[in-house]
């Protein structure tokens, strides 16, 4: 690890650590007013952050182009930062934005969180500024004011139209359970979730097949949605009971008819998962997990190859039940398996991706880790 010392001669303030996330289940819900259920990764973006008194902001990236970034905090414009140093620069300016009285900063940043993984590395990466920014600042805002403001970075800064999903889970998940969140008015509950206690393991399988969430796809579905609701007379597809879905349908053009059954069959999974950790019903969790998936590759068919052979695989081998994290259009696969069967799943995965001639993914058992928070 290049640290902080060696790029900016000096010792940092402070270092903070963010994590990446899965999303156990509420996939493309979050821009619909809806549920989701992520858990943290133990991966983190770790950020060592001093503050400077010339206003300048410093940017370096253990994984960057081994260059510092130099940016004036009091002179942020999106349409002239690019690269990966619009995520932290975006967090300055979006602060700045409300007012807050964020100067200069010299930022190191080291993340073990694979990106464009369906991880949210990005989301990491800018919720571990935004935590550091609150301290050394003296901002005073809670974890969810930070996520909607990392969550404001990335949709008008970096330009993606991103819900509020990731910065969430990065900033308020806690070690050994998921976070029941409710995207429209942010009210979150943590719902334990021991795996091991229950003989199971999240396995994830990061296909590496890159996503590029910029590229326009994501934003026609998110407006395919909105136009949907916008004919039924509705806020957002949240207010649509899976009771009216049926009558709803015959009235939208066929092509948001399964966008919508996506969204309202994927909030009742998110229900239904949240009763079952309730019940203490961990393994119950597997069909609905592989119903998500199916709903994901035939409505809202934002899974690719790689993802299906991975979900696919890993329930003939024996998980009790798999499905595709994250955005989509690639990423990484969760799967829910027995202790006992974790290598056998793992292996069978790994064969099929030989198999199929695709890039070896990376997987590795996610065990539930804690949100954000300040290491030194
Ligand atoms: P995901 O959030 O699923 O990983 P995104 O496309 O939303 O995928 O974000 C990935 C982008 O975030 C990378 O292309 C890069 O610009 C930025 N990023 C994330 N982590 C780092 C890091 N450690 N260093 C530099 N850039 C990073
Ligand atoms: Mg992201």
């Amino acid at each position: 690890m290049t640290d902080f010392q060696s790029v900016f001669g000096a010792a940092p303030e402070g270092v903070w650590a963010a994590p990446g996330r899965v999303n156990l289940i509420g996939e493309h819900t979050d821009y619909n007013d809806g549920f989701v259920l992520p858990v943290a990764l133990p991966h983190s973006a770790v950020a060592a952050v001093r503050r400077r008194d010339d206003g300048l902001l410093r940017l370096y990236s253990a994984q960057g182009d081994g260059l510092v970034t130099e940016l004036k905090a009091a002179e942020l414009d999106p349409a002239a930062v690019t690269g990966w140093a619009r995520y932290p620069a975006g967090v300055v300016w979006a602060l700045r934005e409300a007012g807050h009285p964020v100067g200069g900063l010299d930022v190191h940043i080291d993340s073990d969180v694979p990106t464009g993984a369906g991880l949210s590395s990005s989301a990491a990466l800018e919720c571990v500024l935004a935590a550091a920014c609150n301290e050394l600042y003296g901002l005073g805002l809670t974890p969810a004011e930070l996520a909607l403001t990392a969550q404001r970075a990335e949709n008008d800064f970096v330009g993606v139209p991103c819900g509020v999903m990731d910065q969430m889970a990065s900033m308020c998940c806690a070690e050994g359970g998921a976070l029941f969140l409710d995207t429209r008015d942010l009210a979150q509950r943590q719902v334990p979730l021991d795996l091991a206690g229950a003989g199971l393991r999240l396995l994830v399988v990061d296909t590496r097949v890159k996503h590029d969430l910029g590229d326009g796809a994501y934003a026609g579905l998110r407006a395919g949605c909105e136009r949907a609701a916008a004919l039924l007379d509705l806020l957002a597809l949240r207010d649509l009971p899976p009771a009216a879905l049926d009558g709803a349908l015959v009235q939208l053009p066929a092509e948001l008819r399964p966008l919508v059954r996506h969204v309202v069959t994927e909030n009742a999974r998110v229900e239904q998962a949240v009763a079952l950790l309730d019940a203490g019903d961990l393994a119950g969790l597997g069909p609905v997990l592989t119903a998500g998936h199916a709903s994901l590759r035939d409505d809202y068919r934002v899974s690719c190859p790689e993802t299906d052979l991975a979900v696919a695989t890993a329930v003939a081998a024996g998980a009790l039940g798999a499905r595709m994290t994250g955005g989509g259009f690639g990423g990484s696969v969760l799967a829910l398996v027995a202790a006992a069967r974790l290598e056998q799943v793992a292996a069978a995965v790994l064969d099929a991706f030989a198999e199929a001639g695709h890039t070896t993914p990376r997987v590795f058992p996610a065990v539930p880790s804690a949100g954000a928070r300040r290491l030194s």
